[in-house]
Formats: C-alpha cells, sequence, structure tokens
C-alpha cells in the first residue's frame, strides 16, 4: 500500500495533544490494523526522557480495560521510541534524520515521512524549516500542523508563506478536528444521496440554522491562554465555520479532496464580513458556586474577552440568500453539547393553525444522532395534531459500530495522503476574511472594546440569546418536560 515504508515522527511529543490525543490516536489505528506495516513512531522534543518515562507519558491517556488491549500496547511500545532535541538547530534535525535512516534501511523502497507537529505556534516556522532542510526523506514527505493558524488575515498570511516556502501545499495537511468527526463527515452523504433532504435544502423550505457549540466547564485556571484567543477564535472561525460550509456547499463533482475543497472555498466566498450588529457577545460570571471568569487569576483584570459568542452569517448565493446561519459557542453553560438545528418555514396557515415548525437536528456530539422533528395526528377518535420526531439515533441504530475518533481518522487519511478532510490555504484565508472585522473590534483595536453582556455559570448564555435568534426568525417550539402542547385542527 502508498503508505507502507513508512515513519510517523511526533514532534512536541513531550506535550498535551501527543498524549491526549496524537497516541492514543495512533495505538488505535494499531490496533484495529490500520497502521503501516513496518511503522516506526519517532516522539522529538525538547524534554530529556529515557525511553521508559517517555512511553508511560504517551500512554498516559490510553485506556487498558482488557488483556487483548493490554498485549497491544506491549506491542506498540516496541516501534515507539523517543529522541530528544532542539527545535531550532540544524544538528539535532540531522541527527533525528540518520536516526530514521536506520529504521528505513530494513524498507524495500524509499521511505515515506509523516511528521506531525504536536507544537505550539511559535515554533512552527524554525521546525517545518529544520525539518525541510535536514529530515526530508527520500520518499514521500508530509507535515501535519493543529491551529492556532495565525491570529487574523495578516498573521495568517504571514504564518502561509513562510510555511509554504519550506513545505507544498501538497504536502501539507492542516487539522481541523471537527472535519474528522463522524456526523460532520456523513454531511456529505445526508445531503447528496437523499433526493428528500436534497430538494428542501435552500432558502424556499429552510428559515434559519443554528450551529451550537455549548461547553458545561468554564476555563478553571487555563483563563490565560484562553484570553489570547477568545471564543470566536477558539471555536466559531474554525471549528463552526467548517461544520457551515459542508453544510451549505453545492454538490462537489467527485469526492476528491479539491473537488470537495473547491466547493468550500466557493460557497465562504459567498459570506461578508460579520457585521457587529449581527453579533451578541458574553462572559460568565460567578453562581451556583463556580467561579466567574474575571476570577480565573490567569486573566487580566477586567478583561473583554469573550466566552460566549452568537454570530448571524449571511451566504450571497440563489440557494442561500437571506437565511440566517447564527454560529454560537460558549463556555460554562447548562450543558454540553455540539448540533446543527435547521428550522423549516411555517406551513401554510388554512388548515392549520399555530402549527410547530419542522427541524432537523444533527447533534455532532455526545451521542450522535439525527433527527426529525413532524407533526403528527395524535392517535385517536379525535383529529389533533402532535410534533413527534423520527429519531436516528447512532447508538441504537449502529450498536455494534465503533465511532472512530477524529484524530484516527486523520491520522489514517493522512497516512493515505486524502486531503478532503484538512483545510486548504485559501479556505483559511476566507475564513480570515469573514471574521477578523469583529475579532478585531471585540480586541478593541478600532475603538474600544465592546464589553460582553455578563451570564451566570451554568445558564444557557446571555439572557438577550433568545431575542437575539429570534429577531432571525427562529420560532421555539415548546415542549417542557417534552409534552408537546397539542394544537386543534380548525
Ligand atoms: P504544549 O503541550 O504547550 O506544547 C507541546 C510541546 O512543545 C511541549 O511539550 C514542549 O516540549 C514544546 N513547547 C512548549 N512551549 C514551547 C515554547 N514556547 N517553545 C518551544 N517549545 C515549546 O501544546 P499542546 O497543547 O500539545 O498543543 C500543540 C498544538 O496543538 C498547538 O498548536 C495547539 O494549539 C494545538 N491543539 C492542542 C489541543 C490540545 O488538546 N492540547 C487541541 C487542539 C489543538 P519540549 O519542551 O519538551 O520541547
Ligand atoms: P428542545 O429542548 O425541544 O429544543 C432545544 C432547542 O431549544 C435548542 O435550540 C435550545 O437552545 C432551545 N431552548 C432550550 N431551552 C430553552 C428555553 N428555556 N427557552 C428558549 N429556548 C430554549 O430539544 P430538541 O433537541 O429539539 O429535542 C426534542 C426532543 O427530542 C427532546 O426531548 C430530545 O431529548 C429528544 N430527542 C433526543 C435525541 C438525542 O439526543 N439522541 C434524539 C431524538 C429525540 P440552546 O441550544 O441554545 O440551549
Amino acid at each position: 500500500a502508498l503508505r507502507d515504508n513508512t515513519t510517523i515522527i511526533v514532534l512536541g511529543a513531550s506535550g498535551d495533544l501527543a498524549k491526549k490525543k496524537t497516541y492514543p490516536a495512533l495505538f488505535g489505528l494499531f490496533k484495529m490494523g490500520f497502521l503501516p506495516k513496518d511503522v516506526h513512531i519517532i516522539g522529538y522534543a525538547r524534554t530529556k526522557m529515557d525511553e521508559a518515562e517517555a512511553h508511560k507519558r504517551i500512554t498516559s491517556y490510553i485506556k487498558v480495560n482488557d488483556d487483548e488491549t493490554k498485549e497491544k500496547l506491549e506491542q506498540f511500545k516496541k516501534f515507539t521510541s523517543y529522541v530528544d532535541g532542539a527545535y531550532d538547530q540544524d544538528e539535532p534535525f540531522q541527527k533525528l534524520n540518520k536516526y530514521i535512516e536506520g529504521f528505513e534501511s530494513k524498507f524495500s523502497g524509499p521511505g515515506n515521512r509523516l511528521f506531525y507537529l504536536a507544537l505550539p505556534p511559535s515554533v512552527f516556522i524554525p521546525v517545518a524549516r529544520g525539518l525541510r532542510k535536514n529530515t526530508y526523506g527520500k520518499g514521500i514527505n508530509r507535515i501535519v500542523v493543529e491551529k492556532p493558524f495565525g491570529k487574523d488575515t495578516d498573521s495568517y498570511r504571514e504564518l502561509a508563506s513562510a510555511m509554504k516556502e519550506q513545505w507544498s501545499e501538497d504536502e501539507t495537511y492542516r487539522i481541523d478536528h471537527y472535519l474528522g468527526k463522524e456526523m460532520v463527515k456523513n454531511m456529505l452523504v445526508l445531503r447528496f444521496a437523499n433526493i428528500a433532504l436534497a430538494s428542501s435544502w435552500d432558502k424556499n423550505s429552510i428559515s434559519n440554522v443554528q450551529i451550537t457549540f455549548k461547553e458545561a466547564i468554564g476555563t478553571e485556571g487555563r483563563g490565560g491562554y484562553f484570553d489570547e484567543f477568545g471564543i470566536i477564535r477558539d471555536i466559531l472561525q474554525n471549528h463552526l465555520l467548517q461544520v457551515l460550509s459542508v453544510l451549505t456547499m453545492e454538490r462537489p463533482v467527485s469526492f476528491s479532496a479539491e473537488d470537495v475543497r473547491d466547493e468550500k472555498v466557493k460557497v465562504l466566498r459567498a459570506i461578508p464580513p460579520i457585521a457587529r450588529e449581527d453579533t451578541l457577545l458574553g462572559q460568565y460570571v460567578a453562581a451556583n458556586g463556580k467561579p466567574g471568569y474575571l476570577d480565573d487569576e490567569t486573566v487580566p483584570p477586567n478583561s473583554p474577552c469573550p466566552t460566549f459568542a452568537a454570530t448571524t452569517l449571511w451566504i450571497h448565493n440563489p440557494r442561500w440568500e437571506g437565511v440566517p446561519f447564527i454560529l454560537k459557542a460558549g463556555k460554562a453553560l447548562n450543558e454540553g453539547k455540539v448540533e446543527i438545528r435547521i428550522q423549516f418555514k411555517d406551513v401554510t396557515q388554512g388548515i392549520f393553525k399555530d402549527i410547530a415548525r419542522n427541524e432537523l437536528v444533527i447533534r455532532i456530539q455526545p451521542n450522535e444522532a439525527v433527527y426529525l422533528k413532524l407533526n403528527t395526528k395524535m392517535p385517536g377518535l379525535y383529529t389533533r395534531t402532535i410534533p413527534i420526531e423520527m429519531d436516528m439515533t447512532y447508538k441504537r441504530r449502529f450498536s455494534d459500530q465503533k465511532i472512530p475518533e477524529a484524530y484516527e481518522s486523520l491520522i489514517l487519511d493522512a497516512l493515505k495522503g486524502d486531503h478532503s478532510n484538512f483545510v486548504r490555504d485559501d479556505e483559511l484565508d476566507v475564513a480570515w476574511k469573514i471574521f477578523t472585522p469583529i475579532l478585531h473590534w471585540t480586541e478593541g483595536r478600532d475603538g474600544p472594546a465592546p464589553r460582553p453582556v455578563p451570564y451566570p455559570y451554568g445558564s444557557r448564555g446571555p439572557k438577550e440569546l433568545d431575542s437575539f435568534t429570534g429577531k432571525y426568525g427562529y420560532k421555539r417550539v415548546d415542549n417542557s418536560g417534552y409534552s408537546w402542547p397539542v394544537t386543534n385542527l380548525s
């Protein structure tokens, strides 16, 4: 297979991402039999550690609850190792190169190398340069990078052009891990393989769309890090916008990476920069014994950083003209979930009045599900309607299937050389254009920073939220306790 003869090098192997995501995903792939034949995985970072210590660290998030996993983990250890070295000098990268060549000498052909940068952005450029210069292999070379890709249009372009001097677009795999999530990958199939959905997927049937990210915890001591970014950069500009693009793009000519990404870019280009009046900002305050954002000692005093944001985007193309797309995300809310909620228009009045709108909800996490809220006749000898839902909950429908982790799916794609679920350079450029003006505004670059509206820890967000979504036409079906109100036929 194309991906055989491969060495995987994880740079920043001593860090958080490596132990929480990269190594568990690599192990998951190994366990399922998806790693290349004769693969070797090399961890690299400055921290000096012996092999035992390195193994302990990189496997600390791998759950071992049966003998098979235990056995597999022993095998996994045999082809993982660790090398320490600096990020800004040639010599350690040359040493790493020699070390990789040692494994490659056993391959049947030229060795392929997958470099995974689990590093802070401050060292992206020196590492990309050092690797290209000193550690570039004779086979296929690929580099995987993680957000943040800059902080606004200008800083992104600077980073992108520095990276491009070293690595071609074809060799570069930019992760937005939402694109690896099962339900996001399902969007292409749900939309384009179902005529029943496809034919109502436009401004004629849809009233408004919400793409929501909710987290039940606050920054809990890591606010200093978060404060540099804020919720818009952390969640909306990348993850939710990616979801929006697969939800709204036109049907690609094929599943090939460039065909898919061409369509994503096209729809994103039809979105103007977000207007201030289409934005609601919030920041959580202490409630129910939980501290507020500003109580976090690592947060600068009086920081205007939003921990909640709702923004409405408009797509100026024939399919979507006039449909509001509300992207909303927040920390320290009443629940944790990520979902897409598509609300259809009202049915023509006449025989019905005050009848609930249809909604299609795609639950990305937790508990993947797709459910369609419909109206039905209440069974019985009288004629009444009641809202119900057609429910496709994954756990029930696919009880035997394991849903892969986003990182497992993405690393496998990178090994196969499939770019479909990675973010292309021009996609990021448009994404930054949409968000840069409101980001600069919220940071006080164009005058005083707006003060986010306070909301209590554990609430649904600012109390202004419901009138905000209402302004764009969202009508909530009141189904408190899920005893839906019954409407009479007139
Ligand atoms: P991290 O733990 O802070 O850093 C990874 C490693 O990089 C550290 O172990 C350290 O290794 C080295 N490092 C840290 N700060 C450095 C500095 N100032 N200069 C040079 N080296 C430094 O970062 P991370 O959380 O793993 O994140 C890595 C990348 O993934 C970042 O771009 C992050 O935004 C992104 N990301 C992380 C997560 C996550 O769950 N953590 C999720 C999504 C995206 P040595 O000192 O041993 O060299
Ligand atoms: P829902 O509770 O009827 O509606 C949730 C929506 O209403 C969200 O947009 C939410 O906004 C908003 N909302 C919640 N509380 C509100 C309030 N007090 N005032 C104004 N707006 C409020 O739930 P649903 O998701 O449509 O589901 C309907 C039923 O189907 C539920 O009983 C659900 O458990 C069930 N169901 C669940 C699954 C599943 O999860 N696997 C599958 C099928 C059916 P925010 O998101 O901003 O809070």
